[in-house]
Order: C-alpha cells, then structure tokens, then sequence
C-alpha cells in the first residue's frame, strides 16, 4: 500500500483558527501547478509500488478550475501506477460545489469528497470567519450527493465559547440527517499564528471552558454513535466500510508521499518536509530541492510515533507488536508506565491497549507519559 497527498495552498481568506499553510489569494496558480509537476516527475520517481489511496488537501482544492485539477490528474497518471486505487480524497469548501463541478470531480476520478462546513449554526460560521452560511453548507453537500458522491465525508468543530451544549445537540442532529458517510469532528485547538491566537492573548474572545468541552466530546461520541456512526479515530467516526482509508493508512505507518509546499512524507523510516511557503517551493524547485527537512526515525522514534497513531484510535496499540518488533525493553517500560496511570483512562484486553473516552479527553498527556 502507497498514499499520496497533494497540498494545494489555496484559500480565498484565512479562517480565524487555521494554522494549515495556505495563501489567501490565487496569484501563484500557474507557477505551482508547474512546480507540482516537476516535482512529482522529480521524486515520484522514489516510488516503485502502485498507489493505494490519493488526497488533495489543503488550502482549499476546490479553488482550482476542473481543469487545473484535470492537469494535476495528468500529471499523477504519468508518474505513478494508480490502477489500484482505492480511494481518491478532494477536500472542498462548501462554496464552490456546484452540481457541474461535483460531476466533473467524479469524471476526474474523485469517489471521495470531504466537505469542510464546520457548523450548521450561522453564529459559529461567522465567528469562525467562514465564508458559506449554514443553509449554503446543507446545499453543498445535497448538491455533492445528488451529483453522485456516494462517500461524502463533513468536517465539524467543536469547543467554541459561543456554543451551548443545546446548541451543538441541534447542530449533531442536523448533520446526521444529511446524506454523509463520515464525520470528522475536531476540538478546537489554539495555534500559535492564527488570528484566534492573537485575539485570545488580546482577550478579544473569551476562553471556552473545560467543562463545557468535555460535556460536548462526550454528547458527540453519544449523539454520533446512536446515528450508526462508529468512532475509530478520536476525532473521526464513520458509517461500517466508510472509514478513511488514506488517513487511516498514516495511522499505520504506511508510506505516503506528500507533494506540494508544507507537505510532509514518509518513506523508509524517514520523514521528510517540503517548503514551508509557497515562493520557497518554487523558488527551490529551480535546483530541485523540494524538501527542505528530513529525519530518519530510530527504533524509540518508531516506537514513540507507534504510541502517539496508535492510541489516537480506537484500536489501540497491540503489546505483542511493540515486544516482537521494539523488544522486550520497551514493552516493559510501557508496561512500567501503565501502572502508575489510573486506569480509568485506559483498558487492556487480550495485550491490545486503547484509551478510554477519558483516556481520549487527556489523550496527548498520556501519550506523553508512554513514550520512551
Ligand atoms: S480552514 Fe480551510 S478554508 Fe479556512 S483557512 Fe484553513 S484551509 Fe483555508
């Protein structure tokens, strides 16, 4: 199994909480689609496996015209052996799916499209500074749906201060009756470099409250699961066959290559990163330097980044793993570990260890205390 990723670091402005690398304006489209393209001939040439799972991220792809992404495609097809795809990921802003653009993805070869509406409340959208309106949200994805994507996945936030738990109940049921597969619902985290950041130390907006957070992770979980959604990732939940192949593959170590500025990869027990900024990458790519960072993992890395995908799903991490392939060292340091957290955070069955719903609530504290 092979991943590749595209980043296309496009947006039409910055949402206030997004720390993801993009440019709010289009001006540089042409030189990175040829950039895109000498890069994927240049390294994608490290690549002899046919490739199991393509994304495009971002940024925003949608922003391109079907046929700058129709040239992407090209440029994918004669690099990499793509017959045995099984899953062709395009992330999207509501705003920019119409009917004609949704058939055109799929002619493309897209059977999987993410639609990033965040909330189906207006109050939250504007305060997020998104441009779609909740009704404009709840269009697209009919719209995506009835222009054939079968496998329609939505991005939800929750742990906002505006927000009662009331509320987010309102917004669980509507986005569970719309005609999705997937929903992956993140926690608000506040990034350094983002507009929230500066407004938070500027106490221009108020800081959500623990209690409040949790009691809406747990509602989540609750809400999600009775509307057949299961969990297998914190943050992500899936109707049974509909899980994401290509992030789930991350989570298992599986090698991607990552193309596109700020993109990352992972091949051969390295990990490599490219430009951080759009005028570096093209820049570079004159000498054919597209990543600018790289670090081969050593054996406590591998183990500590086993640790750290592993427990953020719901399966866990196999204790007969870390002994057969780390050694019986670390598996007593693990074990050495677990002793000392409570174990309501945590439950061991059959040597396979997972985090409780508590465990998932502190999850990178206790990630923390298990690396080496
Ligand atoms: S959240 Fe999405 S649309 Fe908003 S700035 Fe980030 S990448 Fe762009």
């Amino acid at each position: 199994m092979f991943g590749l990723y595209v980043h296309v670091p496009f947006c039409r402005r910055k949402c206030i909480y997004c720390n993801f690398y993009s440019v709010a304006h289009l001006a540089s489209r042409i030189p990175f689609l040829a950039t895109l393209q000498e890069e994927m001939a240049f390294r994608g040439q490290a690549v002899t496996v046919p490739v199991s799972t393509l994304y495009f991220g971002g940024g925003t792809p949608t922003l391109l015209s079907i046929e700058e992404l129709e040239k992407i495609m090209t440029y994918v097809k004669q690099v990499f052996d793509i017959s045995a795809l099984e899953e062709c990921t395009i992330e999207a802003n509501p705003e920019d799916l119409t009917t004609g653009y949704c058939q055109q993805l799929i002619s493309l070869g897209f059977n999987r499209i993410s639609i990033g509406i965040q909330s189906t409340n207006d109050l939250i959208l504007q305060h997020l500074r998104r441009r779609h309106t909740a009704k404009e949200a709840i269009d697209a994805v009919y719209r995506a749906y009835e222009a054939g994507f079968s496998n329609i996945s939505i991005d939800l936030i929750y742990g906002l201060w505006e927000r009662s738990l009331h509320m987010w109940k309102d917004e669980l049921t509507v986005a569970s009756r719309l005609p999705i597969t997937h929903i992956s619902a993140y926690a608000l985290t506040v990034e350094e470099n983002t507009c929230l950041y500066r407004q938070l130390k500027k106490k221009q907006q108020p800081v959500v409250d623990e209690h409040q957070f949790v009691s809406e992770y747990y509602l989540l979980k609750e809400f999600i699961q009775k509307a057949g959604f299961f969990q297998y990732e914190i943050s992500n939940f899936a109707l049974p066959g509909y899980h994401s192949r290509h992030n789930s593959n991350y989570w298992q170590h599986i090698p991607y290559m990552g193309f596109g500025p700020s993109a990352h990869s992972f091949m051969k027990n390295t990990r490599t990163q490219n430009a951080n900024t759009l005028d570096l990458y093209i820049k570079n790519a004159k000498n054919k330097c597209f990543t600018v960072e790289s670090e081969s993992l050593t054996e406590h890395d591998m183990y500590n980044e086993y640790i750290m995908l592993g427990l953020r799903t719901t399966r866990g991490v196999s204790i007969k793993k870390i002994r057969e392939q780390f050694g019986t060292s670390l598996e007593t340091h693990l074990i050495n570990e677990l002793y000392n957290i409570q174990n309501q955070y945590y439950t061991l069955n059959n040597e396979q260890l997972s985090l409780t719903t508590d465990g998932q609530l502190v999850s990178d504290y206790l990630i923390h205390r298990l690396f080496i």
